[in-house]
């Protein structure tokens, strides 16, 4: 997680403008596996979604990332979950992320750093984790990610 932040950091196309604490959120679907470490990282960029997206797989490629099972363990995993006020759907990519606004684990990190995001309504994202139910799964682990 340390090495993906610190890709994005030194991509000359990304900007990031701040990060959430990092949080350790019980698995959900797969259950015999270890907690995950979730954290948003809120940036800027000039390259179009696609590219963006290019950039944060080749990320998680160099990160080691391997997976045998949808949603099983990996490495990392870095998702766009939002480009500003774009909107998307084709099959490499769907923007806003279809499955942000159910996810307590991607809705409490991202009030962290809601206040850089202009085009965020958050009083939406307070009403959103106030109806997930796995709210209690979600616990803050570190203030900033130790590295
Ligand atoms: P989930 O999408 O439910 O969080 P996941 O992150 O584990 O699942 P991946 O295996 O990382 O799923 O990604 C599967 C595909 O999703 C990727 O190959 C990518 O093309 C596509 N995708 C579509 N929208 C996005 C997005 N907003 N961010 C990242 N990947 C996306
Ligand atoms: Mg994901
Ligand atoms: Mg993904």
């Amino acid at each position: 997680m340390a090495c993906a932040l610190t890709a994005l950091e030194d991509h000359p196309d990304v900007t990031v403008l701040g990060t959430s604490a990092v949080y350790e959120t019980v698995p959900v679907g797969v259950e015999d596996q270890p907690s995950f470490l979730n954290m948003v990282v809120a940036c800027r960029s000039e390259v179009t979604p696609e590219q963006l997206l290019t950039i944060t797989q080749a990320i998680e490629s160099s990160g080691g990332r391997e997976r045998l099972e949808r949603w099983g363990p990996r490495t990392i995993d870095l998702d766009i979950l939002r480009y500003g006020h774009h909107t998307m759907k084709t099959e490499r990519l769907q923007i806003p992320h279809p499955r942000m606004m159910e996810r307590a684990f991607v809705l409490i990190p991202l009030l962290d750093v809601a206040a850089l995001d202009p085009d965020l309504d958050i009083e939406e994202i307070q009403l959103a984790i106030e109806a997930c139910d796995d709210c209690g799964g979600v616990i803050k682990y570190a203030n900033e990610l130790p590295r």
